[in-house]
């Protein structure tokens, strides 16, 4: 199970906590497969920025690191101030140079991951290439665009569906306890509780069926 690692960086300067936040911005770096999240911390420091200008990087071992704070404005998709990401944006940098090679598949599979944990925060957020808001090969032609946006509308089925499951689970809780066949409804009510630790299918399906016994 990937994780977002914390990085050592020191900042030189302040953020600006953004005001919106619309979609998810996808880089490649552009650069050598060994690069770290230090050596882009100093070319952004370079630039005349407080530090690296993307969120997170993913390393093509699948390491996840937490560049910015995910909350404030990122350094990494500026074209115009009509165009820009930066402002509404979270930006995602895979290390590697994807106009020739492709990213590796942990590096997709902590992509997916960092996504759907982005998006327990932001729900439902677009993700888009930095191409699709500024004239820039990047992410890089080889990057495997069409297979992510299908894997990540798969992503969307399971959370629409599991939702669906746990809130048809509720549903039939309420019948029960109004049927009075559960006794102590406050042990199984609580939503959090619920979402986490019941595999919401199993949960459905038996709340389901015993709401069907009794009527
Ligand atoms: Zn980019």
């Amino acid at each position: 199970m990937p994780q977002i690692l914390e990085n050592n960086l020191t900042f030189n300067g302040s953020f600006t906590t953004r005001s919106s936040t619309t979609r998810i911005v996808v880089h490649h770096s552009a650069s050598d497969i060994d690069t770290t999240i230090e050596d882009i911390h100093n070319w952004h420091l370079n630039n005349g920025w407080s530090g690296i200008g993307y969120h997170y990087i993913i390393y093509a071992d699948g390491t996840i690191y937490r560049g910015r704070p995910e909350k404030v404005k990122g350094a990494h998709a500026y074209q115009d101030s009509t165009h820009e990401a930066n402002t509404n944006g979270i930006g995602i940098c895979l290390i590697g140079d994807f106009t020739s090679s492709k990213p590796t598949n942990t590096q997709m599979t902590s992509l997916i991951w960092l996504i759907k944990n982005i998006w327990t925060r932001y729900p439902n957020i677009s993700v888009i290439r930095h191409s699709d808001v500024m004239s820039t090969a990047c992410p890089g032609s080889s990057f495997p665009w069409s297979e992510l946006k299908l894997k990540l509308a798969e992503e969307v089925i399971d959370i629409v569906l599991e939702k669906w499951m746990v809130e048809g689970g509720q549903k039939a809780l309420k019948e029960l306890e109004n049927k009075g066949l559960v006794n102590n409804p406050e042990n199984w009510s609580s939503e959090s509780e619920l979402a986490e630790y019941v595999p919401a299918y199993l949960f459905w399906m038996m709340m389901n069926r015993l709401a069907e016994y009794k009527a």
